[in-house]
């Protein structure tokens, strides 16, 4: 059991990646508290303590953070995918990606890092995951743009965080995937002109010549937020079957 004994809190576990790994952080032993802003999406959930979270509302996050006490681990992964180039960006659209995918991040990482200070200070380390992509300083792809913006934001905030608390114990690091299989994918897909075609083109960005599941990713989301990434801080983490090869 890898996480045995870790309490971890997981945003946006009501579907796709969150889901999964909130599911393989309980199987390997951990606590988890799963959190969602649909709270319908977290039922099933069974013997994970479910929670609803609009990760956007700055009170909703004070107020979570004094329940649920200190955490060892925290997996911030709430996001949302902009389509368009820049052309195509408004003032609210640019705003909303920004506050949900990387303002949320910073203050629920703010309202839950004195508790896991105190955790550090008695177990030696904490962990702090927050999801990025490899859209994001790391790839640039078409009608991105503010999606990229943002993802690339996380990986900067990521690496100021593990800078700043290193030497208490704290590891902070970002979660890179390439293309998954999640309901929002399948959303996108569905709503494209052709979503034949689209699909298509997802899978032909990828190398490997398929879509990544999210039993793909979860191995990763485990391996950081377990002790085993003891001597790992402040990286970008790609699991993107091969496309930045
Ligand atoms: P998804 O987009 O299918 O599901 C998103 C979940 O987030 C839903 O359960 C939704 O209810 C929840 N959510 C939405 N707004 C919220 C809010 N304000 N507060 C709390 N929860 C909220 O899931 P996914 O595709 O697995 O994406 C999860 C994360 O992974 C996102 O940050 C996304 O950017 C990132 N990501 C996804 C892919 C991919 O191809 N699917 C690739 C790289 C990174």
């Amino acid at each position: 059991m890898r996480l045995q004994g870790k309490t971890i809190l997981v945003t946006a576990a009501g579907q796709g990646i969150g889901r999964a790994s909130a599911l393989a952080c309980q199987a390997e032993g951990a606590n988890v508290i799963a959190t969602d802003v649909n709270g319908a999406l977290l039922a099933g959930l069974d013997g994970i303590r479910t929670k609803v979270l609009d990760v956007t509302d700055p009170l909703a996050i004070q107020a979570i953070a004094a329940e649920i006490g200190p955490l060892d681990g925290l997996f911030n992964c709430a996001g949302f995918v902009h389509h368009g180039t820049i052309l195509d960006v408004s003032d609210a659209d640019w705003a909303f990606s920004f506050d949900l995918n990387v303002t949320a991040m910073m203050r629920l990482t703010r309202a839950c890092l004195p508790g896991m200070l105190e955790r550090a200070a008695v177990t030696g380390t904490a962990s702090i995951l927050n999801m990025a992509s490899m859209a994001s300083s790391i790839k640039g792809f078409v009608n991105r743009t503010v999606y990229g913006a943002s993802k690339a934001a996380v990986i900067g905030l990521t690496k100021g965080i593990a800078a700043d608390f290193v030497k208490q114990g704290i590891r902070c690091n970002a979660l890179c995937p390439g293309t998954v299989d999640t309901p929002s994918l399948r959303g996108r897909i569905a709503a494209s002109a052709d979503p034949v075609q689209a699909e298509k083109d997802f899978i032909a960005r990828q190398p490997m010549g398929r879509l990544a599941t999210v039993d793909d990713i979860t191995p990763m989301v485990v391996f950081l937020l377990s002790d085993e990434s003891r001597f790992v801080s402040g990286q970008a983490m790609l699991v993107d079957g091969g496309v930045t090869i």
